[in-house]
C-alpha cells in the first residue's frame, strides 16, 4: 500500500511542479509518520524515504533510536521548552517555532552543545484560534529578534492551512505565506534566509507547490488514515 501511495504522491508532485514551471528537486516531500509504528516507517525507508515528520518529542526520539541514522527527522508539532533538549541533536529542522521564549530556549540548548539549530517560524496565516503560530503582523518583529541569537538559523516559514474540502480555498493562504517570506528576505537580515516554505498536506499539497512550497508534509496520503485510539 505504501509503495502505491508513494508512487501516486510522487506523480502528483511532479505534475504540480510542471504546472508551476518548477523543478521537482526544489520540493522536498516529508513523510509524516506520526502515530505509525516503526515497522511501517521501515517499510517506507526500504522504499527510499529518508525524510520523516513527527509531531511529538518522545515519539520522534524512540523512532530515532530504532531506525537507520541516515534519516532526516523533521519536528513539525508544537514544542514545549522543557523538551527541546531531547530533540535538538536529532531533528534536522524544527518547523514549529512560534515565540521568542521558545527560540531563546532553543538558542540556549544549542549553545550548550555548540551547535546551530535550524528552525522555521510557524505562522498562523488563517488566524484559526485552535492553531499555534504567530500572526502575520507579529512575524517581522519576531524574526528581527530571533536573528540576534547566535545558535539559531531561521531557514524560512511554515504554516498549517485549515482543513477544507476544496484545496483552492487554501491558495490565498499559501500565497500569503510566500509573500511574507519574500518581504522578510528582502530585508537581508543576518542569520535569516527564507529558502524554505513548509506548506501543504495531503489535501492541498499540489496547490501549495503551485504557490511555492519547498517542503510539503504528507501523512495520510502516504501511510493511510491515522488511528489515534491505539496511541
Ligand atoms: C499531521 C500533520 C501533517 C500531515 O497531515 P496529513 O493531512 O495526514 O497529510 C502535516 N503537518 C503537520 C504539522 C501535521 O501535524
Amino acid at each position: 500500500m505504501i509503495q502505491d501511495n508513494l508512487a501516486k504522491v510522487e506523480e502528483r508532485i511532479t505534475k504540480a511542479c510542471i504546472r508551476a514551471g518548477r523543478k521537482r528537486e526544489d520540493v522536498t516531500l516529508i513523510s509524516v509518520s506520526k502515530t505509525k509504528p516503526v515497522e511501517v516507517l521501515k517499510e517506507a525507508y526500504d522504499l527510499g524515504v529518508r525524510c520523516f515528520g513527527e509531531n511529538k518529542v518522545q515519539e520522534l526520539c524512540e523512532k530515532y533510536e530504532t531506525l537507520p541514522k541516515d534519516i532526516h527527522w523533521h519536528m513539525i508539532g508544537h514544542l514545549q521548552r522543557n523538551k527541546i533538549k531531547y530533540i535538538i541533536d536529532k531533528a534536522e529542522l524544527i518547523h514549529s517555532v512560534d515565540s521568542l521564549r521558545l527560540a531563546e530556549a532553543i538558542d540556549k540548548e544549542a549553545g550548550k552543545r555548540n551547535i546551530t539549530c535550524n528552525i522555521l517560524i510557524e505562522v498562523n496565516v488563517a488566524g484559526e484560534e485552535t492553531k499555534f503560530g504567530v500572526t502575520p503582523e507579529e512575524l517581522p518583529d519576531l524574526v528581527e529578534k530571533i536573528s540576534k541569537f547566535e545558535h539559531i538559523r531561521v531557514r524560512g516559514l511554515m504554516t498549517i492551512a485549515p482543513f477544507v474540502e476544496n484545496p483552492e480555498e487554501n491558495r490565498p493562504i499559501f500565497a500569503r505565506l510566500r509573500k511574507l517570506s519574500v518581504d522578510i528576505a528582502s530585508k537581508n537580515i543576518d542569520n535569516i534566509t527564507m529558502s524554505v516554505l513548509s506548506m501543504g498536506m495531503t489535501n492541498d499539497y499540489e496547490t501549495a507547490i503551485e504557490e511555492g512550497a519547498t517542503m510539503i508534509r504528507v501523512g495520510t496520503g502516504i501511510f493511510g488514515a491515522r488511528n489515534y485510539t491505539q496511541v
